[in-house]
């Protein structure tokens, strides 16, 4: 018995299920292509959500970096802190999406 990825929920499951105990995806009938195929269309739907994330991310904090470059609050305004909470937060969320976008592509 292997352990296979299910193609549409992603979750791991048993190669011999007829059904992912998951999410119900009917795997039996089904030819080890036709489930690479589906599999690698769920790889490639999440890359695109991943990246999208992170352009997000990625615009976030240039955002909150042109305002308090451009506006200059005051250290102290919660206007200050929150542009930096933004940027730090943008990074972060980015540099997360990043890492999780290599993970995809390296197949797991
Ligand atoms: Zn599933």
């Amino acid at each position: 018995m292997a352990l296979i990825q299910c193609p549409s929920c992603n979750k791991r499951i048993s190669s011999k299920a007829a059904s992912c105990p998951h999410c119900d995806y009917t795997l039996a009938g089904r030819s080890q292509d036709d489930l690479e195929r589906e599999q690698e269309r769920a790889r490639q739907r999440k890359k695109e959500t991943l990246l999208s994330q992170s352009l997000l991310a990625l615009l976030a904090s240039i955002t909150a970096f042109a305002y308090s470059v451009w506006v200059q609050p005051h250290p102290d305004s919660w206007q200050a802190q929150v542009s930096y909470a933004v940027m730090g937060g943008g990074v972060l969320w980015f540099l997360i999406n990043r890492v999780r976008l290599i993970m995809v592509k390296r197949g797991r």
